[in-house]
């Protein structure tokens, strides 16, 4: 049997860019078009097996909705892994995840591991280009990837390389 690390994990981000759907293809690999918003935050785990040791991701999916945000502190708080997504197609996500990226940055005083997820890369016209993202994850120290959600693209990489760079006890 190998040894298991288990994290609490918090999505953050705008409402609508797609938290709920990473989080269910990643556990259930279910994608839906007409996902319920979430209310509060919801629970979801999964178990993903590396070389010598498995990892455990328990998930807690916030509503991004403003009127929530004051809610927010009370998931992150403690957690050593957070997912903050943006929709590659609106720019203001992609303002709102860097603002919680610092958010968390000087909250948590840098013991999370940030990964940024630019969701919805199958849509045509994306406002967010990867090379800008890409140098503002590498400037901050952040994993990043583009993601699909509805083509199921990067979505494993994201999660796999966080179970990689999270500190083991
Ligand atoms: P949340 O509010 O951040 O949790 O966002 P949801 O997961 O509820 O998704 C909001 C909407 O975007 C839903 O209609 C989803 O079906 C849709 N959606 C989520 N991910 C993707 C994706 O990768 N591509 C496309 N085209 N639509 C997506
Ligand atoms: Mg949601």
């Amino acid at each position: 049997m190998s040894k298991t690390h288990s994290y609490k994990l918090v999505l953050l981000g705008e409402s609508a860019v797609g938290k709920s759907s990473i989080t269910l293809r990643f556990v259930r690999n279910e994608f839906t078009e007409s996902q319920e918003p979430t209310i509060g935050a919801a629970f979801l785990a999964r178990n993903i097996t590396c070389q010598d040791y498995t990892v455990r991701f328990e998930i807690w999916d916030t509503a991004g909705q403003e009127r929530y945000h004051s809610l927010a502190p009370m998931y992150y708080r403690g957690a050593p892994a957070a997912v903050v997504v943006y929709d590659v197609t609106d720019r203001n996500s992609y303002e709102k995840a860097k603002k919680w990226v610092q958010q968390l940055k000087e909250e948590q005083r840098e013991t999370t591991t940030i990964a940024l997820a630019g969701n919805k890369r199958d849509l045509p016209n994306h406002k967010v280009t990867i090379q800008e993202a890409q140098e503002y994850a590498v400037a901050e120290g952040l994993i990043f990837h583009e993601t699909s959600a509805l083509s199921n693209y990067g979505i494993t990489e994201l999660f796999k390389e966080l179970a990689d760079k999270l500190p083991k006890k």
